[in-house]
């Protein structure tokens, strides 16, 4: 059976100059077609928090494919980190600088009780400045974060800096 980075590493789609000139993109969308690929990836995201998570928060919007694909592989619940506006009930925002401009991430915290133990999940860590802001949140949210972790890291971006203090796990580091 091919392994959770070769199966990234086949299938992931690099597009030069989107969404601008000058970014590499890595597209992940094959991999989550893919069967097999969506299976081995998630088991691979998931092995290391078996029984040690109570929820898998997942960043919109690839983060949502993989943390709702996780949180059914652990048999734990799924939280949402949503972009602005989107969330109808009391909710904490988070703001972060991008290379030009800045977002916002936004989570309910009433959706779980204090201090469980949360695995936070994205696509990709590039700068690091989308995962410390959900990962701000879910402390805010008076939760834990029980570990971090993506498919792809893009090294040199110095995301695992910005992370530091944190178990950060990636599948692949390009
Ligand atoms: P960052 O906040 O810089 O770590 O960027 C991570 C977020 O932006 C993730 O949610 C990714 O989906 C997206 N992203 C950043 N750079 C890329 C890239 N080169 N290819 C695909 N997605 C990217």
């Amino acid at each position: 059976m091919p392994s959770a980075a070769d199966l990234i590493t086949s299938l992931t789609a690099t597009v030069p100059d989107f969404p601008k000139p000058g970014i590499l993109f890595r597209d992940l969308t094959p991999v989550f077609a893919n069967g097999e690929a969506l299976r081995v990836v998630t088991d691979a995201l998931v092995e290391p928090f078996r029984g040690e998570v109570d929820a898998v928060a997942g960043v919109e919007a690839r983060g949502f494919v993989l943390a709702a694909a996780a949180a059914y592989a652990l048999g734990v619940g799924m939280l949402i980190i949503r972009k602005p506006g989107k969330l109808p009930r009391p909710h904490l925002s988070q703001s972060y600088d991008l290379e030009y401009g800045s977002a916002t991430l936004e989570l309910q915290p009433d959706d779980l009780p204090p201090a469980s133990r949360v695995l936070v999940l994205d696509d990709l860590l590039a700068t690091g400045g989308t995962l410390s802001a959900a990962i701000d949140l879910v402390q805010r949210a008076n939760w834990t974060v029980a570990g971090v972790s993506v498919v792809l890291e893009l090294e040199g971006l110095g995301g695992r800096a910005v992370l530091a203090g944190h178990t950060v796990r990636s599948l692949v580091t390009l």
